[in-house]
């Protein structure tokens, strides 16, 4: 309020009068207090002009002893009391007004970067920055860009839609790290303006927001009228300060998104560890149940044969049951041993030679067809000039493991039919493929049946033996031969598995 500062200069003025004190009077100095009161409490301006009106109203006193008395000491001193409060208000005003204004700065740094410190995205963020850099610099527009490239950086406080047009001051500025300025936003053909002709200028300002690692973004502002020095110096340092807080906030999110990143991975292995943990203690239970099967069917026969005297044919049908078990026993302890060389990453051992498909399509199919006369197996006979080169025991154990699937899976029995051929779409590649109009499996688990331990429920084959290692080991066996495994299925119309193995002139 100048208003009391006011009184006060008329009270001094009032008591100067009356006690009829000269120029040079000790009173004089009470103008200062005035003088001083409204610079203080209205900066520059009040205290200019309280200044000014004691300086006026001290004047009546000393021009008149100046007059009469001529330059003495003491006129002098009446003299200066003119200028000193005009002095002392412009100066103690100014340094007021200078020292708000810096407050006004900071407390606009410290809402910038409480904004971008905030918890909202950075769009939100930018938006309030670039609103609380338009009121702490009395601009008419603030806009902000954000990021290195004109493409991907975004925009905050412009228009939905607005492209930065890559001729711009915007882009002029984040391109080169220097400031643009514009005397008239109107008529500067470097910023593509839609602005409609006005007599008022529309000074601009393009800055760049800097940080430790070079320009992050673009501060453009807009003033309408003139644009003082103390403004722009302003507008240079909040930009500096924003660059910073700009980089900080983007730091941050970057933190925060990779902690988010790395807590979900994290999560994800152990999920993941967990599983395994649980497949290998289901493991364990299903290969004591696998070994124990045929164990005990091999300790019951052995028995019999032992303690009784049995005739011929049935002592040979023991026998015929005890190699059936010893094989099964032999495969589970096979399966094992390669799982055990798979997980220490040691590579399987191949002896390659040539194979001869037909003879190992005809033994198979003869003994499996021996053993399962539910099912009707048939082979074909492969094509003239077909040749291969692969290890016959790692090929012999794949078309054991799937031809034991193609009986397992089709509990009801039906045909299985086996095939080699070459590969139609994969040229140079021989194909080994076992069929079965089996249950087929569903289509979302088809990528999992390759992967270890891993079985599919299914009602109709819910006795079915087995340790989910088979497919896996056929996996990694093709994939150790160069080749690879797919399969076709349906549920409940069978499936098709296809070994693909380099052909003949393929190097091992
Ligand atoms: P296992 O037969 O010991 O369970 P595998 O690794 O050989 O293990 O097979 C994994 C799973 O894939 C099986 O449990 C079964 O659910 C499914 N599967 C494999 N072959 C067939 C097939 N021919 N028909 C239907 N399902 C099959």
């Amino acid at each position: 309020m100048i208003v009391l500062p006011l009184l006060l200069v008329a009270v001094v003025t009032t008591v100067m009068t009356l006690t009829d004190q000269g120029s040079a009077s000790v009173l004089r100095h009470l103008y200062l207090v005035p003088t001083l009161w409204a610079g203080l409490t209205q900066g520059a301006i009040g205290g200019g002009l309280i200044g000014a009106l004691a300086g006026l109203l001290h004047a009546p006193v000393a021009l008149p002893a100046v007059e009469r008395d001529g330059l003495t000491s003491q006129t002098l001193d009446g003299l200066l009391s003119l200028g000193l409060p005009v002095l002392a208000g412009l100066l103690v005003g100014l340094l007021v007004d200078g020292s708000r204004a810096r407050a006004a700065r900071l407390s606009a740094v410290l809402a910038i970067q409480r904004r971008l410190a905030g918890p909202g995205s950075l769009e939100d963020a930018l938006a309030g920055v670039a609103e609380e850099l338009r009121v702490t610099l009395r601009a008419r527009r603030v806009a902000l860009l954000v990021g290195n490239d004109l493409r991907t950086a975004r925009l905050a406080s412009v228009p939905v839609g607005t492209l930065v047009d890559a001729d711009s001051a915007a882009a002029f500025t984040l391109a080169t790290g220097q400031a643009v300025a514009s005397a008239d936003l109107r008529a500067d053909p470097r910023i593509a303006a839609s602005e409609p002709p006005s007599p008022t200028p529309l000074r601009a300002l393009s800055l760049p927001l800097a940080s430790g690692v070079g320009v992050v973004g673009v501060m453009a502002v807009e003033w309408t009228g003139e644009l003082s020095r103390a403004t722009r110096a302003a507008a240079e340092e909040l930009a500096l300060h924003a660059g910073l807080a700009v980089e900080n906030a983007r730091l941050t999110m970057r933190q925060r998104r990779f902690a988010d990143e790395l807590s979900e991975k994290v999560e994800a292995a152990t999920a993941r560890l967990r599983e395994l943990d649980q497949a290998k203690t289901e493991f364990l239970s299903v290969v004591s149940h696998e070994l124990r099967t045929p164990l005990t069917a091999l300790q019951g026969f052995s028995e019999l044969l032992l303690r009784s005297v049995l005739p011929p044919e049935k002592a040979h049908r023991c026998l015929v049951y005890l190699h059936t078990e010893a094989c099964a026993l032999g495969r589970i302890v096979g399966e094992l041993l390669d799982l055990s060389r798979i997980e220490a990453g040691r590579p399987l051992e191949l002896r390659p030679e040539s194979i001869d498909l037909d003879e190992l399509m005809e033994r198979n199919v003869e003994l499996f067809a021996a053993e399962h006369r539910q099912h009707r197996f048939r082979w074909t006979p492969s094509v003239p000039g077909i040749a291969l080169r692969a290890d016959p025991d790692a090929l012999d154990r794949m078309m054991k493991n799937l031809l034991s699937n193609a009986v397992k899976y089709s509990p009801r029995g039906g045909a299985v039919c086996v095939s080699a051929s070459p590969a139609l779409d994969h040229p140079g590649m021989v194909e080994v493929a076992v069929e079965d109009d089996g249950v087929g499996i569903p289509a979302d688990q088809l990528p999992r049946i390759f992967e270890r331990y891993v079985r599919v429920p299914h009602p109709e084959t819910a006795a079915a033996r087995g340790l989910g290692l088979g497919l896996s080991l056929v996996k990694a066996l093709a994939e150790a031969h160069g080749g690879r495994v797919e399969v076709d299925s349906l549920p409940g119309k069978g499936s098709r598995f296809r070994v693909l193995l380099p052909g003949l002139d393929a190097h091992f």
